[in-house]
């Protein structure tokens, strides 16, 4: 039987990513839905080669220019945050949740509502509401698989052990475009330096994030999230050549490495065939070609996101949201031009002091996210502005 799919976020560097995969063996799937936001073009080439029922794009204001993508097909063409929310809904067996952003959430947690299979890419979901989509994943028997590389790494290194026997959870960072730089000079880094990464194709916004290491920061509350360790059991360990996504340390000792190249389409089609695994497109590694591997200790002056997402964690509540939130902000102010790029760090430890208790201690309801998220974002541009 045919697997029903959706991919939410489909045009960007994990979407496309993931429609390379299912494009490979088209008798496999169903596609139901797919989405997007301004990249027209592609979503409805992609909507009509791999015959979806539904192409979506989030910006209303582009329905028409989407129906006349699509013109001479089947799929129906919508636009807007309901439209987006009601494919999310549709039934289906696996639905890659790859939007970039707070946008995420909304249309992962509906779809998890429906019982599905969630390939979660959007760590925004975990950092921004952990509790709330895992509490709903229980609640509605669905499954989530994650998909960043690093958390697919400890997933697989955890198959078959006890949970009890974990001591530690080792996530690895390239260190990212400015590892080396002097710290001096970061202050002038600019949007062309920043989004580009020595060893990673992925989008725009994440490559800045892996500059700055507010990515690495995510996932640190994404690992605490998934896989319900305590902070002081994460560590972040620099290796420049991103061969080792993550590592696992056990109580004998052990540590369980998961080694492969940096291709988003391992950890993608991990999530896609589990618990299978199948044969994947990917590069096999030659380790005697390879011969190094290195590895440093990440440094908190160059990189204060680090320290922040601990600060999140210890602080609880919804100060994920506001973190990420204000993270956002403060990233549209660099790629705006708005702001350096060392402005980012100081921008998030701003608003997460000065942000209203209340906004954090709130219930975690996507309601509360919403308004702590908003909260947020009102607070980093008005630094941004001052
Ligand atoms: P991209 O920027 O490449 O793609 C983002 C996708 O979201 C696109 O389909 C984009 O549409 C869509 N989108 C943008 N804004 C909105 C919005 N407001 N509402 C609905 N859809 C929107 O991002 P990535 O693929 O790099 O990343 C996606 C997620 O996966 C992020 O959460 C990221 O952190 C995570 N991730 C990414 C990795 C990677 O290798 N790229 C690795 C691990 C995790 P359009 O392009 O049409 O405008």
């Amino acid at each position: 039987m045919k697997r029903r799919v959706s991919i939410l976020g489909a045009t960007g560097s994990i979407g496309q990513n993931t429609i390379d995969l299912i494009a490979r063996d088209p008798d496999a799937y169903d596609v139901v839905a797919l989405t997007g936001a301004g990249n027209i073009e592609q979503l409805a080439a992609d909507a009509k080669n791999l015959r979806a029922d539904i192409a979506v794009t989030a910006d209303e204001s582009r329905l028409d220019e989407l129906r006349h993508a699509l013109r001479g097909s089947d799929v129906v063409a919508a636009a807007g945050q309901n439209a987006l929310i009601e494919a999310a809904c549709r039934p289906a067996d696996w639905v890659m949740s790859a939007i970039v952003g707070a946008a995420g959430l909304a249309p992962g947690l509906r779809a998890l509502e429906q019982g599905v299979t969630l390939a979660l890419a959007n760590k925004e979901s975990l950092v921004c509401a952990g509790h709330l989509i895992l509490k709903t994943a229980k609640a509605c028997d669905a499954r989530i698989l994650p998909v960043d590389s690093e958390h697919s790494a400890v997933f697989q290194a955890l198959v078959g052990e006890d949970m009890d026997a974990v001591e530690r959870v080792i996530i690895t960072a390239s260190g990212g475009a400015f590892r080396d730089w002097p710290l001096e000079r970061l202050a002038d880094a600019t949007l062309e330096q920043a989004s580009s990464h020595p060893n990673w194709d992925m989008g725009q916004r994440i490559t800045i994030d892996s500059a700055s290491m507010f990515n690495k920061a995510m996932e640190l509350i994404e690992t605490r999230e998934y896989f319900g360790v305590r902070p002081d059991q994460i560590e972040v360990l620099v290796h420049p050549e991103s061969m080792i996504h993550a590592m696992v340390g056990f109580r004998d000792g052990a540590l369980m490495a998961h080694v492969g190249p940096p291709d988003m389409r391992h950890a993608i089609g991990y999530a896609l065939h589990w618990p299978e695994r199948q044969s994947l497109p990917v590069e096999r590694l030659d380790l005697a070609r390879i011969a190094t591997l290195s590895f440093r200790a990440p440094d908190e002056v160059r990189w204060p996101a680090l320290r922040l997402a601990r600060e999140v964690m210890e602080r609880g509540g919804l100060a994920g949201a506001v973190f990420n939130a204000a993270k956002e902000t403060a990233l549209d102010g660099f790629i705006a031009g708005q702001i350096g790029f060392l402005r980012m760090g100081e921008i998030v430890e701003d608003v997460l002091n000065t942000m209203d208790p209340s906004h954090i201690d709130a219930a975690m309801t996507l309601d509360n996210v919403a308004h702590a998220d908003q909260m947020a974002r009102q607070a980093a541009r008005r630094v941004i502005e001052q």
